[in-house]
C-alpha cells in the first residue's frame, strides 16, 4: 500500500485561501486536512472543505461529454466522445466567428480562485478568437473601487496581526462562516482583552459573539461611517500629526461630515443614538491611548446601490485616528494587490485582433439576464450567440435569475459548460464538458485575505474523462487553428508565469520552489502605511479625491440611499415593505458544495429569517412556509423567526441550487439587475420584498 501526502491549496472563493494537505492511498484520496505548519491556514479547513473527498468522489460527478437531448433547461443528456464534442463546438464556433466573434462570450468568476484554471488558458483562447470580453462584477468591484480611490489598492493590515489588536470593528461580514481563520484571529485578540463589535444589520453567528452589535437598516453603512467621522471630529479623537502628514482633505471633509449628526445618522441608520456615540467613543479613545484598532471589511455592505461609496468611507476612518500607525491598526478589504500578478502574461490580451469595424465588445456579468435577451444593435453590438462557462453557475448566482434562465433558454443560443456536476446552468448546455477538481489538476493561487502565494500540486489522476480547464481550451484552440506557441504551455509553465519575480513582494518567486514547499509568504511591510506611502495619486488617504470627481462621483464621502427601501422608495415599500438580504449559508460557499448531501443535510432546506413582529402582523408562526415576493419573482422558504434579523429585515442565507429548492427557486428571483455607485456591480441586498403565509398546495 502507497501513502502519500501532497501539498494543495482550497481553490474556492474564501479569502483564507488554505494551504492543504491531501493523503493519496494506492491513489486514491482518502483525506483533505489544513497544514499545521501554515500560518494562516494552523492546521485547520472549514466543514465545506473538509469534505472535499467526499465532493471529488461524489456519484454525481460528471465524468464524460455530453450533449443535450431534450430541452433547454430540462437537462437531460447523452453520453458522447470528447472527438465530437469538440468538433461540434468547433464548428459552431468558427460559423459565429466568421459572422462576428463578438457574438461569443466567456462567462466565468471564481468557482476555482487558482490563477492556471482560472483566466489563463481560457482568456488566451477568447482573446485569440476576438470574442466578447467579460466585465468580471459580480462579487467585489464596487468596494475595491471605492477602496481604492480612498487608500489606492486593495492592502492593508495583515490578517495575522489582528490577534494584537485592541479594537476590532467587524463590519459587513460574517467570518465565523466566511473567514474563519480571521475570525480565529479574532477570538485570540478578545482572549487577549480586545472588544469585538459587529456592524450587520442581521445577528450572524459572528455577531452573536461580539461584545457589541450595531445592526443597522441595510444599505446605511455610509451613512454610519460619516456619523462616525462627525464624533471623531467633534471630540477631537483625531491624530492631527497623521492627519497633517499622510492625509488629503481633511478640510473640506471637516465640513462635509457636520452635518452627520448622530440625530441624523441615527434616524437614516435605523440605530439608537447612544449606539453610534458608544462606537465613536471605543473607536477614537482606543486609538487615542495609542492602542491599535482595525477594521475587518467585508463585501457584504457593499451589495447596494452606494456600496462603493460606503467602502469608500469606511476606509477613511483610520486614517483620522492614526491607527495605521500600528501593524495590527487599520483596515482590510482585500491583500489582492499585494500580489504582483502577471495578468497579461497569463491571459495575453495581445492576442485580440484590432479590428476597427468591430470594437472590442465588454459584456458585465451582473447584467447577463438582459444582455442574453438583448437583441443586435448599434449600441448593444452583436445578439449574444454562444456563452462558454466556466467556473461559474449563473442561472443560480446572476440576479433576476427568472430572465437570466430565459436567456439561456433561447433556443437559438449555443452553450458550453465546464463543470464538476449538473448544475442549474448545465441543465441548459449544449455541450457539457466534464472538468478535473482540485485535487486532479495543478494550480497556484494568490489570496485576497493572507499574503501568501499557496501552490496547488495535482493529487490524484483526472476522473473519468475529465480534464483541466487550461487542457480543454488547448485542445479547443488547437481544432480552431490557433498556432500561437502559448497554446502550447503546460500548467507547469503557466503556474510559473503568475508572479514576478523581479518583484520586491515576490522575489525569487518560483514554481518549482513553492510547488515543494507548499507555500512562501508575500515579503510586505506589516505597518504598510505607518509612515504614509499610500498608492493614491497624491501618495495620501485620500479623503478628497480628484479621480472621482473626474469620473463624475462627488469627490467627498456621502451617503448615496438605497434604491430600494422604506425611506428612499415610499411607494414600492407600501407593496414591499421589508428589506432581504441574501448573505452565505455556513456549509455552501457560493454554489458549490449544495449538492454535498452532508452538507445540505446540515441546512436543511430554504429558511428564511423573519422577526417576531413582522411574522406576527402576517399571521406567520415559526415553521410555516412562506411566500416571499416583489415585482420580480417570489420563492418559498420555511419561517424562521428570531430576532435575528433587525425589524423590518427578512434574510434567505443563500445561495441554493434552484433546483435542490422544493419550488425551483432561490434567492436570485427576488434581486434586481441594477448596479452599484462604482465598480458596475450587483444589488444583492438591495431589495424590498414581500412575505406571506403560502397557501397549502
Ligand atoms: S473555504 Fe476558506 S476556510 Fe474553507 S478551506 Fe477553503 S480557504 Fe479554508
Amino acid at each position: 500500500m502507497s501513502t502519500r501526502i501532497i501539498r494543495a491549496a482550497c481553490p474556492h472563493d474564501c479569502p483564507d485561501t488554505c494551504a492543504m494537505l491531501v493523503t493519496v492511498v494506492d491513489g486514491k484520496a482518502t483525506a483533505v486536512r489544513g497544514d499545521p505548519d501554515h500560518p494562516n491556514t494552523a492546521g485547520v479547513l472549514c466543514t465545506k472543505v473538509s469534505r472535499y473527498v467526499e465532493r471529488t468522489y461524489h456519484a454525481d460527478r460528471l465524468l464524460y461529454p455530453m450533449k443535450r437531448v431534450g430541452n433547454k433547461g430540462e437537462g437531460k443528456f447523452t453520453r458522447i466522445s470528447w472527438d465530437d464534442a469538440l468538433s461540434e463546438i468547433t464548428e459552431r464556433l468558427q460559423a459565429i466567428a466568421t459572422r462576428d466573434p463578438r457574438a461569443i462570450l466567456p462567462y466565468s468568476y471564481a468557482g476555482t480562485m487558482g490563477a492556471v484554471q482560472g483566466e489563463s488558458m481560457a482568456m488566451r483562447f477568447f482573446n485569440r478568437l476576438g470574442a466578447s470580453q467579460l466585465d468580471r462584477t459580480i462579487c467585489a468591484t464596487a468596494g475595491g473601487t471605492g477602496y481604492k480611490y480612498t487608500i489606492g489598492a486593495k492592502m492593508g493590515t495583515d490578517t495575522e496581526q489582528y490577534e494584537n489588536a485592541k479594537l476590532i470593528l467587524i463590519w459587513g461580514g460574517n467570518p465565523v462562516a466566511s473567514n474563519l481563520h480571521f475570525w480565529m484571529k479574532a477570538q485570540e485578540a478578545k482572549r487577549r482583552g480586545a472588544i469585538l463589535i459587529a456592524v450587520d444589520p442581521y445577528r450572524s453567528l459572528t455577531a452573536e459573539k461580539c461584545q457589541h452589535h450595531l445592526a443597522l437598516l441595510p444599505g446605511t453603512d455610509a451613512a454610519l461611517a460619516l456619523g462616525l467621522m462627525h464624533l471623531l471630529i467633534r471630540d477631537d479623537l483625531l491624530d492631527h500629526d497623521y492627519i497633517d502628514r499622510y492625509t488629503l482633505g481633511f478640510d473640506p471633509l471637516k465640513q462635509r461630515v457636520a452635518e452627520w449628526t448622530p440625530q441624523r445618522t441615527a434616524e437614516i441608520c435605523g440605530l439608537p443614538v447612544g449606539q453610534i456615540e458608544m462606537l465613536a467613543r471605543l473607536y477614537g479613545e482606543t486609538a487615542k491611548r495609542g492602542d491599535p484598532v482595525a477594521i475587518r471589511l467585508s463585501y457584504g455592505l457593499q451589495r447596494v446601490r452606494g456600496g462603493g461609496m460606503a467602502v469608500r468611507n469606511i476606509a477613511c476612518l483610520p486614517a483620522l485616528v492614526g491607527a495605521w500607525r500600528h501593524p495590527a491598526g487599520g483596515v482590510l478589504l482585500s491583500s489582492g494587490d499585494n500580489y504582483p500578478k502577471r495578468s497579461n502574461q497569463m491571459e495575453r490580451p495581445d492576442l485580440r485582433p484590432h479590428d476597427v469595424d468591430r470594437p472590442p465588445r465588454v459584456i458585465n456579468m451582473s447584467t447577463i439576464g438582459d444582455d442574453l435577451l438583448s437583441p443586435s444593435s448599434a449600441s448593444f453590438g452583436p445578439k449574444v450567440e454562444a456563452v462558454i462557462v466556466y467556473n461559474s453557475n449563473p442561472v443560480a448566482v446572476a440576479p433576476e435569475s427568472a430572465k437570466v434562465a430565459q436567456g439561456f433558454a433561447r433556443e437559438d443560443l449555443f452553450t458550453v459548460v465546464l463543470e464538476h456536476f449538473q448544475t442549474d446552468t448545465v441543465d441548459y448546455a449544449d455541450i457539457v464538458l466534464p472538468a478535473t477538481t482540485q485535487l486532479e489538476h495543478a494550480d497556484i493561487h494568490a489570496s485576497y485575505g493572507h499574503q501568501y502565494i499557496i501552490a496547488n500540486n495535482p493529487a490524484i489522476a483526472p476522473l473519468g474523462e475529465s480534464k483541466p480547464n487550461t487542457e480543454i481550451f488547448r485542445l479547443l484552440a488547437a481544432r480552431m487553428g490557433f498556432s500561437d506557441p502559448c497554446f502550447l504551455d503546460t500548467d507547469e509553465e503557466l503556474a510559473s508565469q503568475a508572479f514576478d519575480a523581479s518583484h520586491p513582494h515576490a522575489r525569487d518567486f518560483s514554481w518549482q520552489q513553492v510547488s515543494q514547499q507548499g507555500w512562501m509568504k508575500l515579503d510586505v511591510p506589516v505597518a504598510p502605511f505607518a509612515q504614509g506611502g499610500f498608492p493614491t495619486p497624491s501618495g495620501r488617504c485620500e479623503f478628497y479625491s480628484e479621480q472621482m470627481l473626474r469620473a463624475g462621483l462627488d469627490p467627498l464621502p456621502t451617503y448615496i440611499p438605497p434604491y430600494e427601501s422604506v425611506a428612499s422608495a415610499p411607494e414600492l415599500a407600501k407593496d414591499y415593505p421589508l428589506a432581504m438580504i441574501s448573505p452565505p449559508q455556513r456549509n455552501f460557499l457560493n454554489t458549490t458544495f449544495v449538492n454535498v448531501q452532508s452538507l445540505r443535510a446540515t441546512e436543511g432546506e430554504p429558511h428564511l429569517d423573519i422577526h417576531p413582529e413582522d411574522a406576527a402582523a402576517r399571521g406567520i408562526v415559526d415553521g410555516d412556509r412562506v411566500r416571499v415576493f416583489n415585482q420580480r419573482g417570489e420563492l418559498l422558504a420555511k419561517a424562521r423567526v428570531s430576532d435575528a434579523p433587525r425589524k423590518g429585515l427578512v434574510v434567505a442565507l443563500s445561495i441554493w441550487w434552484k433546483k435542490l429548492a422544493s419550488d425551483g427557486r432561490n434567492a436570485n428571483e427576488l434581486t434586481s439587475q441594477r448596479l452599484t455607485d462604482m465598480g458596475r456591480a450587483p444589488t444583492f441586498y438591495d431589495v424590498l420584498v414581500q412575505a406571506e403565509r403560502a397557501q397549502p398546495s
